[in-house]
This record gives structure tokens, sequence and C-alpha cells, in this order.
């Protein structure tokens, strides 16, 4: 936003360890210049053994707002004055506001998740949900369908089985769903998709540059009945998707979830709603350049 350069009044950054290939500096940036508000908003690659120390020294420099990614998502927990409720409950930040009464620690992943499977919250409810995966990501999937979808099973596909088993603590005391981890490599995991409704991918399987690699086994087949959603956005259409979409299952991308992750980010920042269709807009054209390239 080289106009603005000069009359800066508040600076907002992503922080992370690599970051590389971040959407979140097109997304704010675009939003900013919509409302005219003199912020920019920046990448911020900052070394694990550094986080804070360059937290305070980002804030020195005028940072006002941040967005945390991986791996600092839990390992910036301590450093936060006060945390959301949603935040405490899910043991991960994603957004930080800096302001007069400290530093306010959010989970807006857990939001993102929320706008990405509400439209298909009838189906959800009562069904079978196989997540793969058990990291940050898989932490908010989870929190979000136990606390607003009533699915009848949870099973968590994962390679580790303590983060997995872990992952029951945000089930709210007698939910009564059933939750379950199994291995992403045997038969338990064949049987778990074929009698899952919804297959969550929160794993960077698929993930560019890696983008013919796929979480599922080439033996385990989908089906119409099923709806995908992979929190990847890039690619856009992940391997798992493009099976998922000749299966006929119901398909779903990590767009909307980055994107409302963003907007209710942006909110707690500036007290504004986002122009959500233009930043997908914006988004989708950055991605599919970038596919051509
Ligand atoms: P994370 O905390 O590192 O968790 C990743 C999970 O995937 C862990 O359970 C990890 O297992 C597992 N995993 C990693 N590589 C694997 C492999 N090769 N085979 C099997 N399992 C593997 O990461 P995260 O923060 O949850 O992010 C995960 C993905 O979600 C990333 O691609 C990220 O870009 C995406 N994401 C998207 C959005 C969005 O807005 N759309 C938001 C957040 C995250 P171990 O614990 O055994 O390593």
């Amino acid at each position: 936003m080289p106009a603005l350069q000069g009359s800066i009044e508040k600076r907002f950054g992503i922080i992370g360890y690599p970051l590389k290939h971040s959407l979140s500096p097109l997304m704010h940036n675009k939003s900013f210049e919509y409302f005219g508000l003199p912020y920019r908003y920046e990448t911020l690659e900052t070394e694990p053994t550094n986080l804070n120390k360059a937290l305070s020294t980002y804030i020195e420099q005028g940072f006002y707002g941040f967005n945390v990614t991986i791996p600092f998502k839990e390992a910036i927990l301590p450093l936060i004055h006060h945390l959301s409720d949603e935040a405490k409950a899910i043991g991960a930040v994603n957004t930080i506001h800096i302001t007069s009464e400290g530093w306010l620690g959010y989970n807006t992943d857990a939001y993102g998740v929320l706008r990405s499977l509400e439209p298909y919250k009838d189906d959800i409810h009562n069904a079978n949900v196989l997540i793969l995966g058990a990291g940050g990501a898989a932490r908010a999937v989870v929190y979000i369908l136990a606390h607003y979808f009533s699915p009848q099973t949870i099973t968590i596909a994962a390679r580790n089985i303590q983060r997995a088993q872990a992952l029951s603590s945000l089930l709210p005391r007698n939910s009564g769903i059933f939750f379950q981890h199994v291995f992403e490599t045997n038969e338990d995991l064949k049987i778990a998709v074929l009698t899952s409704k919804l297959i969550i991918n929160t794993t960077p399987v698929g993930m560019y540059p890696e983008i013919n690699a796929c979480p599922l086994p080439a033996d385990v087949s989908l089906g119409s009945k099923h709806i995908v959603f992979d929190v990847i956005y890039r690619p856009l259409k992940t391997s798992l998707l493009k099976k998922a979409e000749e299966a006929k299952a119901q398909v779903v991308n990590g767009l909307p979830m980055l994107v409302y992750q963003g907007a209710e980010a942006f909110k707690i920042w500036t007290g504004k709603e986002m122009p959500v269709p233009l930043v997908f807009q914006h988004l989708k054209e950055a991605l599919q350049t970038e596919l051509q390239n």
C-alpha cells in the first residue's frame, strides 16, 4: 500500500515460522483500504526461540494486533494477559489485540470452522464425524463440533495417540458424544471412513508444494453420502477434495475458514465488519494467479 507510507497509524501482523505463503496480509490490507484506514498488515517471520522478546519489540514499533500461526498458537498462551473463553477452552490463540488493558488473546479459527460447517448443520447432527490430525486446527474443529453441531461420534485418526486423546477434554461434560482414536494407517480407518458422514482433514498433507499427497490411503474409498472438509486452502482443491468430488461427495475447502477467522480478527481490531465478498474475490484471484505461474 505505497500511498499510505509515512502516514501509517497502526500496524498489524502475522507471527509464525516459517511464514512464506500467508494470505493474511492480502486479506487485511484489502479491508483497511476498503475503509480508508491508515493501517498496514505485515508478515513477521519470528524465530521460535525469540517469541517473548520479539513480541515486545513489535509492540514498541507500533503494532496493535497480531495473528499467530504455526508453531506459536499454544506457546503464546502464557504471554497473554486476558484469554477469551474460547481461547482458554481450546488451549490455543490465533489473534492478539494490544490494548490499554493488556494483551488480549482470542481463537478466531473456531469461528472460521463454525461458518464453514454451518450450511451442513442438519447433516452433522447425530452423525459420525472423522477428523484426520490432532494439532491446533483439530482443537478448534473438535471444540466447535462438540459445542454447536452435536454429532453422535467423533473419531480422531492421528499418528500421535497422546495428542489425539487430549482432544477429548474439549468435549463438554455430559455431551453424550462418543469419542475415539484410530491410527491413520490401519483397517480401523477404513471402517471410520465407511461409517462417517463428515470427514475433516486438519493435517497439512496435500498442502502446497506437496499437492499430490493425500491424507487418506489410496485404497480408502469415498462416496456420495460424504461431506469432506479440507482446512487447507493452498491449493483450493487438494488431492483429497479431488478424490471426494470424483466420488460425488460434497466438498468444503479451507478458504471460508481462512476468511471468517480473519473477519473476526478484523472486527476485534477495528470494530468493523470485514467486506467478506470482496476479500473472497481478492483471495481467489490471488490463488488462481499462483496456479498459473
Ligand atoms: P499442527 O498443530 O502442526 O497439527 C498438524 C497435525 O497434522 C498433527 O496432528 C500432526 O501430527 C499431523 N500431521 C502432520 N504431518 C503429517 C503427516 N505427514 N501424516 C500424518 N499426520 C500429519 O498444525 P495446525 O495448526 O493444526 O495446521 C494444520 C493445517 O491446517 C495446516 O495445513 C494449516 O495451514 C491449516 N490451517 C488452516 C486454517 C484456515 O484458516 N483454513 C487455519 C488453521 C490451520 P503430529 O502431531 O504427529 O506431528
